[in-house]
C-alpha cells in the first residue's frame, strides 16, 4: 500500500540546521466516496474532519474524494490507490466473497470492514403526474439508472433481474451521475430516478425543491425473496415528511453504508481513524441528518460481511466493545 509520504519542508530545514531534529513524517489517506450530492461525501468529509483536527499528534491528513461510488470504490482500495471507501454493505459482501458483480475479478480476501455508517434505502423519485407508482411502472419510461461503478447501479440491476426487466424495457436508460439527477429530472430529460442513498440527500431535496416529484416504493414478492435470500438486504421505510411532495411513508429495502479498507493499509493508520469517528462521536453524529440515529455497538457489527480490519479491532478492544 502506498501510503502517501511527505517530509515537511520545514522538517528538513531544521533538521538541516540543527542535525538532531527528528523529521516529521505526514501520512496521507484518501476517502473514497460518491456524489456530492450524496451522504457518502459528506461521510468522507466528517471522517477527515475528526482525523485532521488531531493531525499534529498523530502525522496522518485524511482527505475525502467524491468519486462514482461503491462499486468504483471497492476496486480502486483493491488496486491500493486509495486507503479507505464507502461501500454498500451489499457489494462488501460480494467483493470479499468474490460473487455477483464481482465474480469475474475473484475474492478480493484482503477486503477490510471499518465501521458501518447509516442505512441506505434503494431510492425511487418520480415525477409527480408520470403515473409511475411502484418499481414495475418503469417498464417504457424514461429513467436513471445509474453510472457505472455507483453502488445504486449496481443494485439497481439485482432489482431489474428480480422484477425481470432488462434495459431495452426503459425508453431511456440514462447513467448520470448522482449529481446530475435531479437537474435530469426536474428539467423533463427522466421520469425516474433512483438513487441507494441515506437519508436526507442533497440530490433529493435539491429534485424536490425545483419540481414536483415524490418518492414511489419498491416492494412485493421479488423484494420479499431478494430480502429472505440475502443477508445484507432488509425492508426499509422511508418516513414520510422527509421531502417536499412526499407526506406518506414509502416502502422499499434497503442497505447499508460501510466503511472499508485493505488489509495492506498499516494497522496504525485505521485505528487512528475509528478512534478521531468514536473518541468523537457526539461531534460525528451532529455532521449529517443521516446519523442522528447512529449507535456505536451497531456500526462495528451490522453490514460487515469482510472480517474488521485489525487496526479497527484494536480500538474496539481497548473500548471494551469486543
Ligand atoms: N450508495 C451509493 C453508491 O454506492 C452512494 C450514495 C451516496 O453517495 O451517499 O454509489
Amino acid at each position: 500500500m502506498k501510503i502517501k509520504q511527505l517530509i515537511c519542508g520545514s522538517a528538513i530545514a531544521s533538521m538541516a540546521v540543527f542535525g538532531a531534529v527528528q523529521a516529521v513524517a505526514e501520512q496521507f489517506v484518501s476517502v473514497g466516496t460518491g456524489g456530492v450530492t450524496g451522504v457518502y461525501y459528506p461521510t468522507g468529509g466528517a471522517i477527515c474532519r475528526l482525523v485532521n483536527k488531531d493531525r499534529k499528534m498523530h502525522g496522518i491528513r485524511c482527505s475525502a474524494e467524491s468519486t462514482g461510488g461503491s462499486v468504483y470504490n471497492i476496486n480502486t482500495v483493491r488496486a491500493d490507490e486509495l486507503e479507505f471507501g464507502v461501500a454498500q454493505s451489499d457489494w462488501q459482501y460480494h467483493a470479499y466473497r468474490g460473487t455477483s458483480k464481482f465474480a469475474d475479478q475473484g475474492k478480493f480476501s484482503d477486503l477490510r470492514a471499518v465501521f458501518s455508517v447509516h442505512p441506505e434505502p434503494f431510492t425511487l423519485i418520480v415525477r409527480k403526474g408520470s403515473g409511475i407508482r411502484k418499481f414495475e411502472d418503469l417498464k417504457g419510461r424514461k429513467i436513471n439508472v445509474g453510472n457505472p461503478g455507483s453502488g445504486q447501479r449496481a443494485t439497481m440491476e439485482v432489482v431489474m433481474s428480480a422484477f425481470g426487466i432488462s434495459m431495452n424495457d426503459f425508453s431511456l436508460a440514462a447513467e448520470l451521475k448522482g449529481s446530475e439527477m435531479a437537474q435530469a429530472i426536474c428539467d423533463g430529460k427522466i421520469e425516474a430516478m433512483i438513487y441507494t442513498v441515506g437519508h436526507p440527500a442533497a440530490a433529493v431535496t435539491e429534485a424536490a425543491s425545483s419540481c414536483d416529484v415524490e418518492l414511489a416504493s419498491v416492494s412485493g414478492a421479488p423484494i420479499n425473496k431478494l430480502v429472505a435470500d440475502n443477508s445484507f438486504y432488509r425492508v426499509a421505510t422511508i418516513p414520510g415528511g422527509m421531502y417536499a411532495g412526499s407526506p406518506n411513508d414509502t416502502r422499499t429495502f434497503g442497505v447499508g453504508a460501510t466503511v472499508i479498507t485493505s488489509a495492506d493499509v498499516p494497522d496504525k493508520v485505521v485505528y487512528t481513524v475509528v478512534k478521531a469517528v468514536f473518541d468523537n462521536f457526539a461531534d460525528f453524529k451532529k455532521l449529517h441528518p443521516a446519523f442522528r440515529n447512529l449507535d456505536e455497538k451497531q456500526m462495528i457489527s451490522d453490514g460487515l460481511s469482510a472480517p474488521l480490519h485489525a487496526g479497527a479491532v484494536k480500538y474496539y478492544k481497548e473500548r471494551g466493545w469486543m
